[in-house]
Parts: C-alpha cells; structure tokens; sequence
C-alpha cells in the first residue's frame, strides 16, 4: 500500500526557520527544513523566471488586460516546488491515457447511446440540448467523421482513504493550461538545478512536460491528413472567426460554456462548423462524451464492455472510478441529503466553479426533490474524494504563503484516427493543480488552484 504522504509537495514538510540549509528525509526524498531565507530567494528567482520566460496570465484588475497585447500581465499562480508523486500512479494514468481516448472515440460513434443517455437532461439543460440538437441533425445528414482528432485530459486524484487514483472528470474540449503546465516545469527544474545542493533534490526527478509540443503535433496531424496544402488551422477563440481559406482543422479553445453563445449566431456558427468537411477538435460527439452525464453512465455496470473489447482494459479503467450516481437512485440522494460533504453535485458544465458542495448541495437536493422537478436530471452525484493534504509553498500576486493542500493530477492525451488507421494515441504531458485543502474547487485560471509539477518518487 502506498503511503498518502506520498503526493506531498517535495518540501512539504518544511518549516520556515534557518536551520543552515536543507535536510533530505530518508524516506520520500523530502526536504525537511527550508530556511525562510531559502524560501525568499526562491520566490524572488521564481517571479523573475515567470516574466523572463512568459509563466504569466492576464491581470484582471488590469483595465486594458486581454485588449492590448503585452498589456496587464501577471504571474501565473503557482507552487514553489513540485509536487512528490508515486510512480506507480503515474504510470497507472499514463497507462490509462490510450485507453481513455480510445473509449471517447468509440462512445462518440455511438450516436443512439449519447441520445438516449442526455435525453432527460436536454429537457432541463438548454445548454446540453443545443449541443444534442447539433448531434441529431448530424446523424439525421447521416454525416460520417473519417478523421478524429481528440485532445484530452483525464484529471484524477488521489484517495486518501483507499490510496487509490481516483478519475475527478474527462476533458474532451478546450482542455487548457498545457502551456502554462509546461512552463511550471521548467521553472521547478530550473530552480532546482540552481539549488541542487541546498535542496537536496535532483532536479531529473521533476517530469518533463511535453504537453505543448505533443498537442501541437497532434493538430499538424490532422492538418496533414486533410491532405491540401492551402487549408490552414481554425482557433476557435471568438465566434464567427473566419478567413477565407479552406479550413482543415477547427480547434475549439471557446465553445465549451454557455457563455460562448450569447447569440443564435454562435450556435449557428457550431453548426456549420460540424456540417463543414473540417476536421473538428472536439467533433460535437467527442465534446458530448465528455458531459458529467456520460461519464456516470460509464460508470454503470457492463457499460463499458459496450465499448471495450479487452477484459484487462475495462478493468484497468474502472478501478479509476469513483463512485457515480444519476439523481434518479432515491437512495443515494437520500444518502447525499444526510452526509453532503461525502457528495458533489455536478452540472453539466465545463471551466471550474459550477459544482455544488456541502450545505447548498443539500439544500438544493431538498428543494429539487420538492418540486418533484426533471430538474434533477440536470445533475450528476458523486463520491467526493479527499485526497492526502500537506503543507505547501504557494505564490500568488508575488506574495508567498504556507498552506495545507491537495492536489489534481492530469494527463493529457492526443488521438487521430483516419478511418480504421489510428495514427496518433499517446499520453501527452500533464497538468499537476494544488490547492488549499479547505477549497471545494479546483482551476488555475477560475482562481482557486496553483500551478505545480511532478517530483516523481
Ligand atoms: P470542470 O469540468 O468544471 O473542471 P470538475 O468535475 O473537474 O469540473 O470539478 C471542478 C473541481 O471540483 C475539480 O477541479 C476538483 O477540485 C473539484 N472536484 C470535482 N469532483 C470532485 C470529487 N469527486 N471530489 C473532490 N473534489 C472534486
Ligand atoms: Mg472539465
Ligand atoms: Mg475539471
């Protein structure tokens, strides 16, 4: 069994007291004791590291931040040191990274099956419904994707409880932050190899992150396998972008939120998208695979095997389940009104801060079940996971401060597929988050979470 201390940042022990230097700890290859004058000369390295080298954010309290380039930059927040993570998960998420693709693209072929298991929550979910409007007019054209392009990101965490890997949610769409997961890694190398000896950590140990070139890889992929020279790539960053060349490859960086259409001319603009002969990152069935609903429908008993073939794969990929359930099993809403902190209540939302937790999740459950609403069906339960906190480095607007926390752990992953030829399906680098234990959610950009590596142990 797998100590909890084991995703513990690699200083996670210290204490801020001059002690002449660090100490390694025998056992996880910690530090035990960082001087606080360490600790400053830290930060201050590592604010100067994330300017010089674009480790940075726009500044929302800045006025002109996002309308003029190089205008109103901030720090990305991020962890002081990475984070000591065990091998074995790992390669336990690296492992299932394939398999996770592979699952996306087959669920997404099945057009009844995605239909059938959001009918209910298209009735309370104008937003899934658009999206599902969108699939039914494809399998209506009858509208066959030859080339598929998945860029993914599995989030797990670690349960304290059990030591297991548990699966937070599966990204179809705009699965961001590989730039900046990136950039935390070679600050965390750099700032070790700077202090190999003082720390005592080798700065070998921090996983590369090869996330930006692999997804970037993976979109020329696709480019080529459009097969015309004069088509170019689409980033869907505002609605209605377009520039009068043939398009090969749409990637939706925007899309995933409700927010994104404020217009009927949005939802117009997806829908031709999807009609065009562009390869679509994510396709409307790819991003509809990665709804909450569809990940616990997954979770049900011989789901999986409709998708999955090999009996070793479907058991690899449900271990990392955590416990999932539709709101129409009165029991377990019944079990979430009595003990909420032991339940999140889900939308089917992307982007970080639109889960429900603690009292407002029994609250609203109470006040669904009254109406005796379909609105229910607009939500997912499942097992909140709590995973082993310790103390951290965390630094924000410049300021560093010491903080119990958890941490997220992604993998992203990449699959093109021309037809019966899978070209690419690969892991992809990662995105490690740490946040305050005391927290609900996570997120980087939503504000609560801070950029970190992995110290591999
Ligand atoms: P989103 O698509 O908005 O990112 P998530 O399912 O990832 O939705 O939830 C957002 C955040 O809420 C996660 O990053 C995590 O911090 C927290 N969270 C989600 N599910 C759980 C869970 N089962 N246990 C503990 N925390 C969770
Ligand atoms: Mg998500
Ligand atoms: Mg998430």
């Amino acid at each position: 069994l797998l100590a909890p201390a084991r995703c513990a940042t690699a200083v996670g022990t210290a204490a801020p007291k001059v002690e002449g230097g660090g100490r390694r700890s025998s056992e996880q290859g910690q530090l035990a004791v960082a001087p606080a004058r360490l600790v400053d000369e830290l930060v201050e390295e590592a604010l100067v590291w994330s300017s010089q080298h674009g480790l940075v954010v726009g500044d929302k309290n800045h006025p002109r931040s996002g309308k003029a380039p190089g205008v109103g930059l901030l720090h990305a927040p991020f962890a002081l040191l990475p984070m000591s993570f065990s091998k074995v998960y790992w390669d336990q998420a690296v492992e299932l990274a394939p398999l996770f693709n592979e699952l996306v693209d087959r669920v997404s072929l099945d057009g009844d099956f995605l239909q059938e298991t959001l009918a209910r929550t298209k009735e309370v979910d104008s937003f899934t419904g658009r999206l599902l409007d969108i699939h039914a007019k494809m399998m209506k054209l009858n509208k066959k994707e030859d080339v598929r392009l998945g860029l993914t990101r599995s989030d797990y965490m670690v349960d304290g409880a059990t030591d297991q890997l548990l699966q937070v949610e599966l990204n179809t769409i705009s699965t961001s932050s590989n730039g900046l997961a990136c950039g935390v890694c070679e600050l965390h190398r750099n700032l070790i190899r700077q202090h190999e000896r003082e720390l005592g950590l080798d700065p070998e140990s921090v996983v590369g992150n090869t996330a930006i070139a692999q997804h970037a890889e993976a979109l020329a992929g696709a480019w080529a396998e459009f097969n015309n020279q004069s088509s170019v790539v689409l980033v869907v960053v505002q609605p209605e972008e377009r520039d009068g060349l043939p398009v090969a490859v749409v990637y939706f960086r925007a899309g995933y939120t409700p927010n994104d259409y404020p217009s009927e001319a949005e939802w117009r603009a997806r829908l031709l998208i999807e009609c065009s002969s562009a390869i679509k990152c994510p396709s409307i069935a790819h991003h509809l695979v990665g709804t909450k609903k569809i990940q616990q429908e997954l979770a049900k008993e011989n789901v999986l095997e409709r998708f999955l073939d090999n009996k070793a794969d479907i058991e690899k990929v449900r271990k990392c389940f955590a416990g999932l359930w539709s709101l129409e099993n009165d029991s377990i809403v019944m079990s979430a009104i009595e003990s909420p902190e032991l339940f999140v209540l889900k939308p089917q939302r992307e982007g970080g801060g639109n889960n429900i937790y603690g009292d407002n999740l029994r609250e609203t459950l109470i006040s669904l079940k009254k109406d005796g609403s379909n609105e229910l069906a607009a939500y997912i339960l499942m097992q909140r996971i709590f995973p082993p906190a310790s103390l951290c480095y965390l630094v924000r607007d410049g300021t560093c401060i010491r903080e119990n926390a958890v941490s997220e752990f992604g993998i992203f992953g990449a699959y093109l597929r021309n037809k019966d030829r899978v070209i690419i399906n690969d892991q992809c680098g990662y995105l490690m988050r740490t946040k305050a234990a005391s927290l609900n959610e996570g997120g980087v950009v939503a504000g609560y979470a801070f950029l970190n590596s992995v110290f591999l142990t």
